[in-house]
């Protein structure tokens, strides 16, 4: 496997290979192949871990903003060199095509360039004060992060994990997912040689749970930011309250889209369908529930079971594939199981269904229609190519059903009608809300949920603030 990188663990300046280490292995889930054996990190090296980023905090918050924003867009002109290369690797861990894998890495890069730029907007305050006082509001970094991501985006998720703690000033010991660690390990590696010294920037992988609970033990780390389900996120939340360290969590979604009879429904169809597969709708922000009014139920369904149909799965590597297989066999596993409860439940089948082929982790793209809401799927994120479309009686049952869940992470509505936009906009709970739009993510826009969705933010100048704690001042002459 020529296009797969190296795998090692970067510990203050150091890669450290497999060598007299355990090794977690690494699939292909295009043929579930082994492709590579990750090193994984010692007690030993996560003590080691933890005494250079506490030294690399010291160094980093004293440099100046010119200093940080030089490096970070010199980091982000080496990702953009080595989009198609770490895209490669992306695809080989983790399925998604190319062309996808590349975007995303490009996206890293726009991201970062970002950040690069906020490092020069952390500006604090001065009081309105007498004479001979003054007080000032100082926003300073909060110290060094751990950050622990998830496998869905390989690259983009460890971006978020790193850029803002860097812009603001914070060193950080990221932990990539163990299923696909070269997208990330390629995002720190070009940061690495782009000037962020190694004791700023670490990367460990290891028993997720063991190597969290020995970082978040630790007085050394001030913030936690995890990218998962929120089950995980509520567990390191929980640690993280032990010490009172800062978090920011990015967990997960169950995305309704309100479908009016006034919409735009032939662009709804395009739009909405190719965000559903997307990634092989392994996507925090995927749309999942489709509640249509009634009378285009019937033209939305069918217009959506048709693309879903003609979407062409295969190896993400070849170039004419829109969607690759599922990430890891748990993937296919858990879309049969919540298919099979729904249909069970009363639900119709209306595309897909099944596996596809029985090599490699690969899933048809499905569409469930009139699905109960006792099924669990209607209930829990299905986080696969399943798309759930359900007629609906007007915008007040509409607006019950997108808050009806715990979850508030994005939602969509379709509507030509100005009022109803607005109305949108301030009914839906969520950190984000599209119309007649299908996408809630970029550089400049935070990103992040409300309820069980997580709490914090990302991107955006957002994404910077998380990371710093202000200060005042109270002087006098
Ligand atoms: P998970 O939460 O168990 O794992 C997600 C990531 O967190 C993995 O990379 C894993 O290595 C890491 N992780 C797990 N336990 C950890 C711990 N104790 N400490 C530190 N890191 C830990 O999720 P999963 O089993 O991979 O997927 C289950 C569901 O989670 C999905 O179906 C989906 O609903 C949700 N999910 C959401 C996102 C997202 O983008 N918000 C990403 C992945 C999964």
């Amino acid at each position: 496997m020529t296009d797969y990188p190296q795998l090692e663990l970067l510990i203050g300046g150091e890669a450290i290979g497999a060598a007299g280490r355990e090794t977690i292995d690494v699939l292909d889930p295009a043929s579930g192949d082994v492709i590579a054996a990750l090193p994984a990190a010692t007690a030993a090296d996560l003590d080691a871990a933890l005494d250079s980023v506490s030294k690399g905090f010291k160094s980093w918050r004293k440099t100046s903003a010119d200093e940080r924003e030089a490096v970070l867009r010199k980091g982000a002109a080496l990702i953009r060199e080595r989009a198609k290369e770490i895209g490669a690797a992306i695809t080989l861990e983790q399925g998604k095509p190319f062309k996808e894998a590349v975007g995303e890495t490009i996206y890293c890069a726009m991201l970062l360039e970002f950040y690069a730029g906020e490092c020069k907007r952390l500006y604090g305050r001065t009081l309105v004060r007498p004479d001979g006082q003054r007080a000032e509001v100082r926003y300073e970094p909060v110290g060094p992060v751990a950050g622990f991501s998830a496998w869905n985006f390989p690259a983009l998720n460890v971006m978020r994990k790193v850029g803002g703690p860097l812009a603001a000033g914070c060193s950080v010991i990221v932990k990539p997912s163990e299923e696909t660690p070269a997208g990330g390990l390629g995002i720190v590696k070009a940061l690495h040689d782009a000037g962020v010294p190694g004791e700023v920037l670490q990367c460990v992988f290891g028993v997720p749970s063991d190597i969290s609970e020995h970082l978040l033990a630790s007085p050394v780390i001030r913030k936690v930011t995890f990218t998962g389900s929120t089950a995980v996120g509520k567990h390191l939340a929980k640690l993280a309250a032990e010490d009172l360290k800062r978090t920011t969590m990015e967990l997960g979604g169950h995305g309704p889209v309100l479908i009016f009879n006034d919409a735009d429904i032939d662009k709804a169809l395009d739009t909405m369908s190719a965000n559903k597969f997307r990634n092989a709708g392994q996507v925090c922000v995927s749309p999942t529930r489709f509640l249509v009014e009634e009378d285009v139920f019937e033209r939305f369904r069918d217009g959506f079971v048709e693309r879903a149909k003609a979407i062409k799965v295969g190896n993400g590597m070849d170039g004419d594939t829109q969607m690759g297989p599922m990430a890891s066999q748990r993937g296919p596993d858990g879309i049969q199981a919540k298919v099979a409860d729904a249909l069970d439940k009363g639900a119709k089948l209306e595309a897909g269904g099944n596996r596809i082929g029985n090599q490699g982790f690969f899933h048809e793209p499905t569409v469930l229609s009139e699905v109960p809401l006792d099924a669990e799927i209607m209930n829990e994120e299905p986080f696969g190519p399943v798309a759930l479309i359900n007629p609906m009686k007007g915008e007040a049952a509409m607006v019950e059903e997108a808050n009806r869940l715990p979850y508030g992470l994005a939602a969509y509505a379709w509507t030509q009608d100005a009022g109803r936009r607005m109305r949108m906009a301030s009914d839906i709970e969520a950190g984000m809300v599209a119309i007649n739009n299908g996408s809630v993510s970029a550089a400049d826009a935070p990103f992040g949920g409300v309820k069980w969705s997580g709490s914090g933010l990302e991107d955006g100048a957002e994404g910077v603030t998380a990371c710093l704690v202000s200060k005042t001042v109270h002087e006098s002459a």
